[in-house]
């Protein structure tokens, strides 16, 4: 099966290298060219564009930042035509960034008038789960749709729910951030109290962990440096989910909230929380980093 795959940052790189290693042909494009040659130095196959890399493929597969960077490579932009001109008629398009689910619905309906299918598969799991090939996809698909994309899927995850028509799986994406967010501050406060009257990090995380306030962020992502070796807050909040990234999440959520009335204060306190940590310089660094912001270091 001949596969595109476009947007190869933390989590694309090592979902395009899983599929590779499972023995399918991929052809793989990123903007940037150092994301690029350090795949390509893995086996990776590149395409010169991202055009090149949907010539003949039978599934086009996305993980890009945002609903404007999905919107402008299937729909175009200042007059350039989009990729849909230039993927093959009959082809599945997998679109797996985290992304207004609006968006989602959106690119459908014109891959639909080409002849293309179109799904939203956005994922959780964290670069680790990419890695090791266990994400959880939460598809928005017809059934017939999500039964054509689950071998792929199969070759990335080891959950796929399938949540409802597209744009469904981004409403299930975004549920599920905004409660990880919440319990990403939550574990921050917790972990800073504990340390702050002496305890030792690791001792008061184990305790947690087992206890009733058990959670992700204590099973595998920790935010305080040192407790879990592979965590990206032991290497300096670099490698994992963007606190810029997660802002982007909490503010769809918002805007999700706001448009069915739902009422979500700790999703809208957690979404100025995460601003204020990005105004204050940290953006770039991992969703973690926010334990920063209630220990009042830089
Ligand atoms: P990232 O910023 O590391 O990677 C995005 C990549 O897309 C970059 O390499 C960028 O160069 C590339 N890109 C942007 N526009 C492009 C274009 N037009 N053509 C080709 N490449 C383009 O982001 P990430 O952490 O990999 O996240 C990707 C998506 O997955 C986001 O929507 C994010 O919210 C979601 N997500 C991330 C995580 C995580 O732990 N990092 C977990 C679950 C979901």
């Amino acid at each position: 099966m001949r596969i595109a795959f476009i947007g190869l940052g933390h989590m694309g790189g090592p979902m395009a290298l899983n599929l590779h290693k499972a023995g399918l042909a991929v052809q793989a494009f990123d903007l940037n060219p150092d994301s690029c040659a350090a795949l390509q130095a893995q086996g990776l196959e590149m395409a010169a564009s991202a055009q090149a890399a949907v010539a003949g493929a039978e599934v086009v597969i996305s993980m890009l930042p945002a609903s404007a960077h999905v919107e402008a490579l299937y729909l175009g932009r200042g007059g350039q035509p989009g990729l849909l001109a230039h993927i093959g008629a009959g082809a599945l398009v997998i679109d797996s960034s985290t992304i207004a689910a609006a968006s989602s619905q959106k690119v459908a309906q014109a891959a639909q008038a080409a002849g293309i299918a179109f799904i939203d598969a956005p994922v959780s799991g964290g670069v680790g789960g990419a890695v090791a090939g266990t994400l959880t996809f939460m598809v928005g698909a017809s059934a017939p749709n999500l039964e054509r994309a689950r071998p792929v899927l199969e070759k990335m995850g080891a959950n796929i729910f399938h949540a409802g028509e597209v744009g469904a799986g981004q409403t299930a994406k975004i549920c599920n951030n905004m409660l990880l967010a919440i319990l990403m501050i939550g574990t921050s406060e917790a972990m800073a109290l504990g340390v702050a009257h002496g305890l030792d990090p690791q001792v008061l995380a184990e305790i947690m962990r087992r206890s009733s306030g058990g959670n992700w962020a204590l099973e595998k992502y920790n935010p305080y440096p040192g407790v879990h070796e592979n965590a990206p807050a032991s290497k300096g909040y670099s490698g994992g989910f963007g606190t810029d990234l997660m802002l982007k999440d909490l503010g769809l959520a918002q805007e999700s909230a706001l448009a069915t009335r739902a009422s979500t204060p700790l999703g809208g306190l957690a979404r100025a929380l995460y601003a204020a940590h990005s105004l204050a310089g940290h953006g770039g660094e991992d969703f973690s980093s926010v334990i920063k912001l209630v220990q009042g270091h830089d």
